[in-house]
Order: C-alpha cells, then sequence, then structure tokens
C-alpha cells in the first residue's frame, strides 16, 4: 500500500471522509495524495514524487507554489508576531492595492475566507436595500452559505441544497440558469421590488469552467439598474486571475460588490468583498449592518497577499492567457484525435475539458459530460505526474511558474493515454 493510501485510511478514522473539504478526496475512485510540500510548478507527495500541479490550491497560487518572494515578507512579517486583533499597516495597503486595482471597489473590508466573504456582501446587500431576495446562478458556487445552498424546486422556489439548511433560510434565493438572461428577466418581472441583488461568478468555475456568453455580464448590470438591485460579482476564483483588475476590468461591467479570496491571501486564509463608498459604509463599525472576525486583517495574510499582488503586477497575463490557450488547445486535439467526443472551455489561465460532443455553457450541459471518460483522464494523468482537479466540475490552473518544460510533459502525457 502507498503512504498515502495508508495516511488516507488513517484520516478517514480521525476526519470526515479523510478530508477537510470534500472535492479533495476526489470523485473518481483514487485515494487522494498527500502532499509533503511544493515548489513552483510541482508537488511532491509523501512518497517523494513529483507532480505538475493544475490545481494551484484551487486558485491561490498563480505566482507558483513556494515563491520566493512572498515566502522572504512572510519570514519578515514572522518577526513581529503572527495576530495583533488590532489594526495594522499591512491592511491598509493591502486594501490599497486591491481598490487601485478593481474598478468596481472603493472600500473593501477583509475576511477570513470566500464564504465569509459571500456570506457579508449578501448581509450587506440586504441591509443596504432593504429587501431580502437574492438572485443566484445554478452551477455557480459562493461557498458554503446556507443561503445560497440551494437546489430548484419547483416553480421559482428554492430546496435546500444539503441536509441541515431550513427550508426558510433558501425560501428566498432566487435560482436562474448560468448565461439566461430570460430566466433573470421572468425574476424580476415576478419579484422585482423585493429582489435585494444578483449574485455571479462573472466567469463560472464551480461546474468547470463556464465563461460568460457575450451580453450576458452587460445585460445583469442592466437589470440590476432597472430594478433597484446589487450586481454582486463573486471574483473569489477570477479576481487577480483574468486580469490585474479582475473579470470586471477583463469584461469592462463593474459590479456594486465584488467578493474575493483566493489569489488576495497569497496562499494564506483571506477573503474580502468591497464595493462602492456609499453600501461599504453602511458596514459596523461606519454603519449599522453587523459584521466582524477575530483573524481579520491578520498581519501574515495580508502580507502574503500584498507581497502577492505586487509581484502580479510585474507579471504579463496576456503571456499567460497565450501560452494556456496553446496548451488546452493541443490537449484537446490530442484527446480528439483518441476519438473523443471534446469540449474545451478556455479564459485566461484557466480552462476545462468536457467529454460531451455539445458546447458547455450551463450546469445542464456540464452535467453532459461523460464521466466515464474523465476518470480515465484523470486517474491516466495523474499516474504520469499530471495532477488535475478530480472532478470533472472544477478548472484547470495553469501559473507563471508553468513553462515550456511542463505544458510539453502535460502533452506527452495526454498522448500516452489509452481509452
Ligand atoms: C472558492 C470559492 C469560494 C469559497 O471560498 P473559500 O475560501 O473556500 O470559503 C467562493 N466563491 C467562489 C467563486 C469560489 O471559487
Amino acid at each position: 500500500m502507498s503512504i498515502s493510501q495508508d495516511l488516507f485510511n488513517t484520516a478517514r478514522e480521525l476526519i470526515p471522509g479523510g478530508v477537510n473539504s470534500p472535492v479533495r478526496a476526489g470523485s473518481v475512485g483514487m485515494h487522494p495524495l498527500f502532499i509533503a510540500r511544493a515548489q513552483g510548478a510541482y508537488m511532491y507527495s509523501q512518497e517523494g514524487d513529483p507532480y505538475i500541479d493544475y490545481v494551484m490550491s484551487w486558485g491561490p497560487m498563480i505566482l507558483g507554489h513556494n515563491h520566493p518572494r512572498v515566502r522572504k515578507a512572510l519570514e519578515d512579517a514572522l518577526q513581529n508576531g503572527t495576530s495583533f486583533g488590532a489594526p495594522c499597516k499591512p491592511e491598509i495597503d493591502l486594501a490599497q492595492e486591491i481598490i487601485d486595482a478593481l474598478p468596481g471597489v472603493e472600500m473593501v473590508r477583509m475576511v477570513n475566507s470566500g464564504t465569509e466573504a459571500t456570506m457579508s456582501a449578501l448581509r450587506l446587500a440586504r441591509g443596504y436595500t432593504g429587501r431580502s431576495r437574492v438572485i443566484k446562478f445554478t452551477g455557480c458556487f459562493h461557498g458554503h452559505v446556507d443561503a445560497f445552498l440551494a437546489s430548484a424546486g419547483s416553480g421559482a422556489v428554492s430546496i435546500p441544497g444539503t441536509p441541515g439548511v431550513p427550508d426558510e433560510v433558501v425560501a428566498q434565493t432566487l435560482l436562474a440558469d448560468y448565461n439566461n438572461l430570460e430566466q433573470v428577466q421572468e425574476l424580476f418581472t415576478r419579484y422585482g421590488s423585493d429582489i435585494a441583488a444578483i449574485f455571479v461568478e462573472p466567469a463560472a468555475g464551480n461546474m468547470g469552467l463556464v465563461p460568460p456568453q457575450p451580453g450576458f455580464l452587460e445585460g445583469l448590470r442592466r437589470l440590476a439598474d432597472e430594478y433597484g438591485a446589487l450586481l454582486v460579482f463573486d471574483e473569489v476564483i477570477t479576481g487577480f486571475r483574468l486580469s490585474y483588475s479582475g473579470a470586471q476590468g477583463y469584461y469592462n461591467v463593474i459590479p456594486d460588490l465584488t467578493c474575493l479570496g483566493k489569489i488576495i491571501g497569497g496562499g494564506l486564509p483571506v477573503g474580502a468583498y468591497g464595493g462602492k463608498r456609499e453600501i461599504m459604509n453602511k458596514i459596523a463599525p461606519a454603519g449599522e449592518v453587523y459584521q466582524a472576525g477575530t483573524l481579520a486583517g491578520n498581519p501574515l495574510a495580508m502580507t502574503a497577499g500584498l507581497t502577492t499582488l505586487q509581484a502580479l503586477k510585474e507579471h504579463d497575463y496576456n503571456y499567460l492567457e497565450e501560452k494556456t490557450s496553446e496548451l488546452a488547445q493541443k490537449l484537446k486535439e490530442v484527446l480528439a484525435e483518441k476519438g473523443l467526443p471534446v469540449q474545451l472551455n478556455l479564459l485566461g489561465s484557466l480552462f476545462t475539458l468536457f467529454f460531451t460532443p455539445d458546447p458547455v455553457t450551463d450546469l445542464t450541459s456540464a452535467k453532459k459530460s461523460d464521466q466515464e471518460l474523465f476518470r480515465k483522464f484523470y486517474t491516466g494523468m495523474r499516474e504520469q505526474g499530471i495532477y488535475l482537479a478530480p472532478l470533472n466540475y472544477e478548472c484547470a490552473f495553469n501559473s507563471f511558474a508553468h513553462g515550456p518544460k511542463e505544458w510539453e510533459k502535460t502533452l506527452e502525457s495526454a498522448k500516452n493515454l489509452k481509452f
């Protein structure tokens, strides 16, 4: 038995399912790898085997693992202590960096995770508008916030997406299909004056990558304005990923509120939500909408995030986008030449391969991907040292630490696959 298998068996006795976040356990009948260390584009398993990583901690590590500049900044910050529970300068520096970068953000509040960011932004949107309903899109993920763990019931009524969420908590959550403006229009026609906000991943990354179709984000902006609702972009993945100015800069559609996480923590636990000054000033203690956090604005986390953003400013997003496109197109060709039905969804440094002949534009079309083919793809790649998400409904994350050597090895590995 491998060391990882052995550790996973122990973990399952101690931790539910053996993991601290479900997706890590995978859906492919292969035990997860235990990772001992990570450097650049590589992760090293407990066995000492190197893997070219396309998960990159699910997005944060866009500079590569253990980036020397981030590590050095953290080592320096560590000399000064690990938590103050009082204001510190790195909080302002990171806030300034985020505000300078994102056109929709004039003020920002730091929290500890993406989940906290969306949860707090939802409360703020409701507090600011005095309305209670919220529109979300099926297949978009906004962390494990009760109100967002909703599934489609009959009519426009949502039902809880998991045990433990009462019906009443999702009763205010309205669901629409991604890329479907007509459904959003219908919801506004029916519930308009009671809708506080539209929450959306401006490019969806949690049903596999599903980019917005032309006009979709603009349409949401228009409807939100027309009905006096807030447009909230969940940029936890796309922030500082699609471009330095996020999806909002990339598509030039400016939301009222923005949720952030992942990259802005540089590998430490950070989330943030920000937006128009007038709205953000409703948050306590400036305003009356309550939200707090013992470790929020933690000096180490702020330092890792700030250093990551400063380093990113010196990197060329166009280059990474081009290289990701080359890699992903070639991967698609290799698989198509094997006679497989393949759809490539590609955007910036993100991509997902779906095993279906039909275009993937929402959750329903994503679900058509052949999971047996995905299983063979995942297992075959992992056996050759390529680390992909063990679930088809995730993105592959390229990074500035990957280079021609890694991309070529990835393609060679794909060529060797047998289906
Ligand atoms: C990862 C993610 C979240 C949740 O962030 P956590 O830090 O895991 O709580 C929220 N929204 C999106 C779009 C995400 O990808």
